[in-house]
């Protein structure tokens, strides 16, 4: 009998397991599909998320393309911020998920792939007919969790859906940060994950045809990419925002995207799912879900707060374009949200009468004197 039965074996599934089979308890994931699992995503891991892997000894970072900060871009404006410390990772969601399933095997976790998981009990998963008992059950099986249901949580405050489409292609990436074209309601990300693949993720309210469509709204993405060869098949998924009140009760915990969800434009998805993932293992091993629902909700403050301003901002041309231009006069700042979205700086450390002032004048589009507001 396992302690802990994952339902999804996705990578935040995966993360879980590890986390929970390092602490000594046994640990089984079930997963309806077959690995390597790939999906529409942008495939940036941010440092934290960079971090989070190393410590549950997944070697990431010798696969995929590092990158050290965001810029934002639209026609003849750029920003760009760099990370405090450490890098993000660009890597392909099959190559990540690859990596987490040896570690997983590595560590001693149980997995049964290609089964689907039809209920849950208190103490009780029901795998392909089977009844399996355990102690915790975790719910890692995504944006549409149906552990969530059958344990009866309250669903996700669900702010908005877009529809996102991911295209491979065959290209020298042109920098080492992950480039955000904007336009309204649109946005492509370009993150490289190799020396010679960049991936592109385009995600919009209501996408324009396909992919190839798309990304003619972007004509310097598609000068840069100058007829780069696409490879291998577009993948189409949905990113919502959405919060939950609470992600632990009577036995069950949810983790990842079942746990609600923060929107592609943070590119924290992943990231944001490790630490939970890490956050959860501690918790089981004390016996204090209670502590996990702390975590969790302090984990994902950040990222909500984000997701909800850029697509504030994103939404309306005028202010869009003013921001591009104060974070292109004034990197720094720039260097600074990115340091509090990532976590490596609190929010209560940056002054508020700073950042008012930095309002101010941001608005007003004009050049600052002193951009130290930390
Ligand atoms: C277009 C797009 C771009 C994105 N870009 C980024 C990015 O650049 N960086 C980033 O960090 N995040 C990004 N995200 C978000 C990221 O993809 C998700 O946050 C991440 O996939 C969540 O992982 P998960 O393991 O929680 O869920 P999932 O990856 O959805 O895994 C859930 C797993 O559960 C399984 N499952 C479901 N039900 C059952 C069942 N009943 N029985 C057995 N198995 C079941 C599913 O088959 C699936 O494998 C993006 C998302 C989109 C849509």
């Amino acid at each position: 009998m396992p302690d802990v039965v994952v339902v999804g074996g996705g990578p935040v599934g995966l993360a879980a397991a590890i986390a929970v089979r390092m602490r000594g308890l046994e640990v089984l994931v079930a997963e309806r599909d077959h690995p390597p699992i790939d999906k529409a995503c942008g495939e940036g891991v941010m440092p934290e998320g960079v971090a989070a892997l190393a410590a549950l000894g997944v070697a990431a970072s010798g696969y995929g393309r590092p990158f050290h900060g965001i810029r934002f871009c639209e026609a003849d404006l750029s920003a760009e911020g760099r990370f405090p410390a450490g890098c993000g990772l660009g890597i392909r969601r099959p190559v990540l998920h690859q990596l987490l399933v040896d570690r997983a095997a590595e560590a001693g976790v149980a997995m049964r792939w290609g089964e689907n998981v039809s209920s849950i009990g208190p103490g009780r998963v029901d795998l392909c007919g089977q009844a399996v008992a355990c102690r915790w059950v975790v719910g890692a099986d995504g944006l549409e969790s149906q552990v969530r249901r059958w344990a009866g949580f309250r669903p996700p405050s669900r702010k908005r859906r877009r529809i996102g489409m991911r295209h491979h292609f065959r290209a020298k990436p042109w920098t080492d940060l992950v480039e955000v074209h904007w336009r309204n309601n649109c946005q492509a990300y370009v993150t490289p994950v190799s020396s010679d693949e960049i991936c592109i993720a385009i995600l919009a309210r209501k996408p324009e045809g396909r992919l190839v469509q798309s990304i003619r709204q972007f004509p310097e993405l598609c000068r840069r990419l100058d007829g780069a060869e696409p490879i291998g098949s577009v993948r189409g998924g949905t990113s919502v925002s959405g919060r939950m009140r609470s992600v632990v009760r009577n036995g069950f915990a949810l983790v990842g995207d079942a746990s609600g969800s923060v929107d592609a434009v943070t590119g924290e998805g992943l990231s944001l799912g490790f630490r939970q993932a890490i956050a959860l293992s501690e918790a089981i091993e004390k016996g204090n879900l209670e502590q996990y629902q702390l975590v969790h909700r302090r984990l994902g403050r950040p990222p909500s707060l984000m997701a909800g301003l850029l697509l504030f901002v994103g939404d309306r041309t005028w202010l869009r374009r003013r921001v591009l231009r104060a974070l292109g006069a004034q990197s720094e700042v720039f260097d600074l949200m990115l340091a509090v979205h990532i976590g490596a700086l609190s929010l209560g450390a940056v002054r508020i009468g700073a950042l008012a002032r930095f309002a101010g004048r941001l608005l007003a589009s004009a050049p600052l004197n002193n951009g130290n507001l930390a």
